[in-house]
C-alpha cells in the first residue's frame, strides 16, 4: 500500500508499519513533528484497521464518582474538595444504585479519597451493584485509590484486589498514569505514587485475571520525549503481561488549575496526533480510545479515522472533567453515539467491558477470525460491498445466533448450532494432519489426566468440544474444565491449558511457562480418526439475499487465487506481530486447506455423530 506523503521523511516509518516492525521514541518524535497530519492519520488508521477492521467500540455506561472529597491535593486537579467544603459531597450506596438501569452495561467508578471512608463501604457498593444487577460489569478504582485501600486499611495490593474481584469487580480504568515522569510528578502531583507504584499495581491485577485500562494525561507541562516514554513503558509492561485493554490519551482541560490559562485547551492538531501517535507506537495494544469528554465529539469523531477504535460510552455524568471546564455534554445518547461513528465511516459496535461484542449496529458486516490461520480468505475483501468485523469464534457465533451478522467464518459448533439460519458456503479452514495452532499444553500426559482442572479458552467452542471427545473417547478419561479469564494471560493453576489461533501459535513456538508438555489436537484427532479435522467453515445468513451473497463467494475466490503460493508475503506483518519468522507462517499457512471437499465434510459429519454422543449441545 502506498501513500502520497508530503513528507517524505516518513517514508521509512510507513515502511517499519508495514512490516510489523516496532517503532522507536525517534519514529516517535517524527511523527509528531511532521506536518503532514492527513499521512500521518492515514498510517494509524491502516494500524488500526488491522486489528479491528472497520469496527469501532462503545459501551452503554455509567460514570460514578461517588465522592469528590480527596485526602491529596494534585495541582492539575480541579474536582476534589476538603471535607467541609460547601462544594462536597459523599454518595450512599443507595444513591449511587439509583443512577443505574437495567440497559447499562458497564459502571465506571473514581473518585476522591476521604480520610474516614471504612473498606467496607467500597466493598458495600461493588457488591450492591454487581447483586442487583448481575449483567452489568463493575470497572471501578484507579492504581492510586487501590494504593490508597493497600496503605490505609495495611492490606497487600494483592488482598485489596481479591476482595473488590470477590464483591464483583471485572475490571479497573487507567487513571492516575498521568505522565511517568519523575520531573512532572514532583511538580504536579508529588503525594501520588509515581510509574513504579503504578505499574505495581496493574501487573498484580493482570496476574489475577483483572484486565485494566491505562491513560495518558498529556497537554500541561510534560514534553513530547516524556509522552513518548510514557508509552513505551506501556508497551513493554503489555508485553510482560498482555492485560490492558485499552490506552486513553486524556487531553488536560486548564480549569482554574493554573497550570495554563482557563481556556487554553489542548488543539486539535495535538489531539490527533497523540492518538496517532500512540495507535503507532503501542502495536501491542488491543484499542485506543477516543474520550469524547475531554476530546469533544467533533475530534472525537475524526480520531475514529486517526487510529481510534473506541468512543467510550453513554457515560452518564461525568464531573471531574467538567469541574475542570470541558465542553462536551455530560452524556451522549446512544443513537449520537452510533451517528458519530457511521459518519465516520465505521461500524458501531455494542460492546461489554472485556470488549466483546454485544450488537452490532450495521447491516452488510462480515465476521472475520482475527488469527493469522484465516489471513487468505480476506486478502481482496476491501473490494467488496460490505464491512469487517474482527472477532473472536466464540463471540462470533453468538452474534450469529441473533442475526446479527451477514456472512462469516463460523467455527464448526456454531456453524451446527445456527445451521437453521445459515446457507454453507464452499470453503472452510481444515487441517491435513497438525494444525500447530490448537493446542494443550500439560503436564501430565493424557491417561493422567484424569480428575484434573484443564483451563479453557475463552474463544471457541469447537475445541472444546474436539478435546472433549479426545479426553472421553480416545484416551477414556474426563477433566474438569475452567475458562480461562478473558483478556488476561495469566495460565497459572491449571493442570493443563487449551488454547487456540494466535495465542496457541506463539506459545507453540515459543513455549507456554509452567508447562512442559504440548499437544496438538487436529494431530491426535488424526491419528486417531485419519481424517482433517475442519476447524471453522464459512457461511452466509438465508436472510443476506442473493446479491449478497455472490459478491462474497466472488470475494473469497479472489482472495484465495491471489493469496496462493504467497502465503510468505501475506502473513509477513501478521507473522511479525507474533515473533514469527515469514518461512514459519508459510509452512504454517501450507498446512491448511481451504475449500471444503468431500473428505472434509465426511470428517464434519464424524465428528459431529461423535459431539452428539459424548456431549450433546453442551456449551461451557
Ligand atoms: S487527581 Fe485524584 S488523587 Fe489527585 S486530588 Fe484529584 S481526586 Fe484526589
Amino acid at each position: 500500500m502506498t501513500f502520497n506523503f508530503r513528507d517524505t521523511s516518513l517514508v521509512p516509518i510507513w515502511e517499519k508499519i508495514q512490516k510489523g516492525e516496532r517503532l522507536s521514541m525517534a519514529d516517535g518524535l517524527a511523527l509528531y513533528a511532521t506536518p503532514d497530519l492527513i499521512s500521518l492519520g492515514k498510517m494509524a488508521n491502516f494500524a488500526q484497521q488491522q486489528k479491528s477492521g472497520d469496527a469501532v467500540y462503545f459501551v452503554l455506561n455509567q460514570k460514578i464518582e461517588h465522592t469528590n472529597i480527596c485526602v491529596l491535593s494534585c495541582k492539575f486537579c480541579d474536582f476534589a474538595v476538603k471535607k467541609g467544603d460547601a462544594s462536597a459531597y459523599e454518595m450512599t450506596t443507595d444513591e449511587i444504585v439509583s443512577k443505574l438501569t437495567p440497559e447499562i452495561t458497564e459502571v465506571h467508578i473514581t473518585g476522591g479519597m476521604p480520610a474516614d471512608w471504612p473498606w467496607e463501604r467500597y466493598l458495600d457498593i461493588v457488591r450492591t451493584i454487581h447483586s442487583r444487577y448481575p449483567a452489568t460489569d463493575v470497572k471501578a478504582f484507579t492504581a492510586i485509590e487501590i494504593d490508597f485501600f493497600h496503605k490505609k486499611f495495611r492490606m497487600p495490593v494483592e488482598e485489596v484486589l481479591r476482595q473488590l474481584k470477590d464483591a464483583g469487580l471485572k475490571t479497573m480504568p487507567g487513571g492516575g498514569a498521568e505522565v511517568f515522569s519523575e520531573r512532572v510528578r514532583r511538580r504536579l502531583f508529588n503525594q501520588k505514587i509515581g510509574a513504579k507504584g503504578w505499574f505495581g499495581v496493574h501487573k498484580a491485577a493482570h496476574r489475577m485475571g483483572i484486565p485494566t485500562n491505562s491513560t495518558l494525561l498529556y497537554g500541561h507541562i510534560e514534553t513530547l520525549e516524556e509522552r513518548l516514554d510514557h508509552m513505551v513503558q506501556l508497551r513493554e509492561a503489555q508485553d510482560e503481561t498482555g492485560g490492558f485493554l485499552t490506552f486513553i490519551p486524556l487531553a488536560f482541560q486548564p480549569g482554574d488549575t493554573g497550570i495554563k490559562p482557563r481556556n487554553q485547551f489542548t488543539s486539535a492538531i495535538d489531539d490527533l496526533k497523540t492518538i496517532a501517535v500512540s495507535r503507532l507506537m503501542l502495536d501491542n495494544f488491543p484499542h485506543i480510545k477516543a474520550y469524547w469528554v475531554m476530546l469533544t465529539e467533533e475530534v472525537a469523531s475524526v480520531a475514529l479515522n486517526f487510529g481510534a477504535d473506541d468512543m467510550d460510552g453513554t457515560v452518564g455524568e461525568e464531573r471531574i472533567a467538567h469541574d475542570a471546564g470541558a465542553i462536551s455534554p455530560m452524556k451522549l445518547a446512544k443513537d449520537q453515539i452510533i451517528r458519530i461513528i457511521k459518519d465516520a465511516g465505521k461500524i458501531p459496535v455494542e460492546r461489554d467491558v472485556y470488549y466483546n461484542p454485544l450488537k452490532v449496529h450495521s447491516d452488510r458486516v462480515i465476521g472475520k477470525i482475527p488469527y493469522l490461520n484465516s489471513l487468505p480468505f480476506y486478502h481482496d475483501f476491501e473490494k467488496g460491498p460490505f464491512r469487517i468485523l474482527p472477532i473472536v469464534p466464540r463471540r462470533m457465533g453468538i452474534l450469529a445466533a441473533d442475526n446479527q451478522l451477514a456472512a462469516g467464518l463460523y467455527s464448526l459448533m456454531d456453524y451446527y448450532r445456527n445451521e437453521a439460519s445459515l446457507d454453507l458456503l464452499d470453503w472452510c479452514i481444515a487441517t491435513r494432519d497438525q494444525v500447530k495452532s490448537v493446542m494443550l499444553f500439560s503436564n501430565h500426559g493424557w491417561a493422567d489426566l484424569d480428575g484434573r482442572i484443564i483451563g479453557v479458552t475463552d474463544e471457541t467452542a469447537t475445541s472444546i468440544q474436539l478435546l472433549r471427545l479426545l479426553l472421553a473417547n480416545k484416551y477414556h478419561v474426563k477433566a474438569e474444565f475452567r475458562r480461562l479469564h478473558a483478556g488476561v494471560n495469566d495460565y497459572t493453576g491449571y493442570d493443563a491449558v487449551l488454547l487456540i489461533g494466535d495465542q496457541a501459535l506463539y506459545h507453540n513456538r515459543h513455549g507456554l511457562e509452567g508447562y512442559e508438555i504440548v499437544y496438538d489436537l487436529a494431530a491426535e484427532w488424526y491419528e486417531w480418526k485419519k481424517m482433517p479435522f475442519v476447524f471453522a467453515v464459512w457461511a452466509v445468513a438465508k436472510n443476506a439475499g442473493p446479491e449478497m451473497r455472490s459478491a462474497l463467494e466472488a470475494a473469497i475466490r479472489e482472495s484465495l487465487a491471489n493469496t496462493e503460493g504467497r502465503y510468505r508475503a501475506i502473513g509477513e506483518l501478521h507473522g511479525r506481530t507474533l515473533r514469527l519468522h515469514p518461512e514459519y507462517v508459510e509452512e504454517y499457512l501450507e498446512g491448511f486447506n481451504y475449500t471444503l471437499g468431500d473428505r472434509e465434510k465426511e470428517a464434519m459429519r464424524e465428528f459431529r455423530k461423535l459431539a452428539a454422543e459424548v456431549n450433546p449441545g453442551v456449551v461451557i
